[in-house]
Parts: C-alpha cells; sequence; structure tokens
C-alpha cells in the first residue's frame, strides 16, 4: 500500500483570504481525500503591481487566522520568505523540496486556469504536480490545451466572492462580514487596512522571530592575557 501523502496546495494573494477560498480547499480536500491542504500567500505576484498588493506579512497573518481551525489546513511561508516575484513552478519546486515523498495537488480557480499556460516553464508544471481547477462564479472552467492526465475539473459550491469586492467594500465603509472570516474581519479593523487611512497598531514584523546564529566567540589573542 502507497504511503505517500496527497497534498493540496492553494497559492493565491490572498489580500484578504475570504470564504470563497477556503470552502473550494475543505471541498476539493474532501472529494481528492488530501491529507492536507498547504496555504501558500504569495510574495510579489508578478501579475500584481507593488502598489496593489497589501504587505506579505499582513496577508499571511490572516491566512493563518482563516485556517487555524481547521486540522487539515496549514500555511507555507515558501513564497513569502523568496525574494521577487512570485511564480508557480518555484512555489511547487521549493515544496517538492520539502515533501519530496508526498503526492502534490495543485488547487486553482477558473479564472486562473485559463491563464495557465501563459504561466514561467508552463510546460514544467505538469511533472511537480496534478492540477485540479475549480468552479468560480463569473469564469468559464475549461482544461482548453491543458494536459488532460494531469488537470482535473472540479465542481465546487458557487461562491461570489472575491478579494477586490472585499477591499472596494472595506474602503467604502460597507461590511465584509461573513464574506470572510470573523478574524479576518477584526484584523481587517486593527490594522485598517484597505482603507488608505494611517492606523495606530503596532507594526508586524518586529513581531517576527528571526533565528539568528550566534556570533562566532572571539578568540583572545596572545596579547589580550
Ligand atoms: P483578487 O480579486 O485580488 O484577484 P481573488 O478573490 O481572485 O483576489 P486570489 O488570491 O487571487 O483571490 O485567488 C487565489 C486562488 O483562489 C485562485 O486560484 C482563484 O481562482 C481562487 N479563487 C478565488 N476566489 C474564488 C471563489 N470565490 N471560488 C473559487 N475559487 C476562488
Ligand atoms: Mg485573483
Amino acid at each position: 500500500m502507497s504511503t505517500r501523502r496527497r497534498i493540496g496546495v492553494m497559492g493565491g494573494t490572498f489580500d484578504p483570504i475570504h470564504h470563497g477560498h477556503l470552502v473550494a480547499a475543505s471541498e476539493v480536500q474532501a472529494l481528492f481525500g488530501l491529507d492536507q491542504v498547504i496555504f501558500v500567500p504569495t510574495g510579489q505576484p508578478w501579475q500584481k503591481s507593488h502598489a496593489e498588493v497589501s504587505p506579505a506579512e499582513h496577508r499571511y497573518l490572516m491566512t493563518v487566522i482563516a485556517t487555524a481551525s481547521n486540522p487539515r489546513f496549514t500555511v507555507s511561508r515558501v513564497d513569502i520568505d523568496r525574494p521577487g516575484p512570485t511564480y508557480t513552478i518555484d512555489t511547487l519546486r521549493d515544496l517538492r523540496a520539502e515533501l519530496p515523498d508526498d503526492e502534490l495537488f495543485f488547487i486553482t480557480g477558473a479564472d486562473a486556469l485559463a491563464d495557465i499556460l501563459g504561466w514561467k516553464d508552463a510546460d514544467l508544471l505538469w511533472e511537480l504536480a496534478h492540477f485540479i481547477g475549480v468552479t468560480r462564479p463569473g469564469h468559464h472552467l475549461s482544461d482548453k490545451g491543458l494536459p488532460e492526465d494531469r488537470v482535473t475539473l472540479q465542481e465546487v459550491p458557487a461562491m461570489a466572492i472575491s478579494s477586490t469586492d472585499c477591499r472596494a467594500r472595506v474602503a467604502d465603509g460597507e461590511p465584509v462580514w461573513y464574506l470572510v472570516p470573523d478574524g479576518v474581519v477584526q484584523y481587517i479593523n486593527k490594522y485598517c487596512l484597505y482603507t488608505g487611512r494611517p492606523c495606530g497598531a503596532p507594526p508586524v514584523d518586529p513581531l517576527r522571530v528571526r533565528v539568528i546564529s550566534p556570533a562566532p566567540k572571539a578568540v583572545p589573542s596572545q596579547g589580550d592575557q
């Protein structure tokens, strides 16, 4: 019997993470018998400019908050800790290196699946993971031009939610309750995200613990003794 674990990989900007992402991941986890789904917030996405995207640490922490209660969900920092723009080929290579014995399933919405052939090193992606394209309201799900044996199309419960719409709602003072998890609403309010207003909340970066290897001990020279 195979002991290879089946690992889902859900990449995204997650600015912010919303219930459309969570429902898609949960549905695919159950239908494909995945042991785990790893959410991977992008570093700087190559499709979006810096100005458009919130700092990676905020997006990472919102993803952690949103997934914390599900024992099958985890979050990886591979993309946000790698300098430069995020390409899916690098995400999959890094995860493959971390999990050499596991089978990877990359979960992606209909909009992103349609773009996949234009991604960097698209033809190499198929060797690293099986792709699961999920339905998304407003987008047509098709595997035209993609290798049949490496891509599966999957219908998931329709959630007409997008991060773009959530950001616009916050900017306009409209509620995002029930579109994103409660903890994410509170996080957005705490850090005044998407309002363009300065905020009194403490910065997130200093909270990160960095492991720094101890400096080598100075060897006393003869003259010091
Ligand atoms: P933005 O509007 O900022 O682009 P988004 O809502 O599209 O945000 P992303 O972080 O870009 O969210 O998406 C990450 C992945 O989740 C993509 O593969 C996307 O297709 C998928 N996805 C996003 N929203 C949904 C949804 N409502 N239903 C199914 N899949 C979704
Ligand atoms: Mg998107």
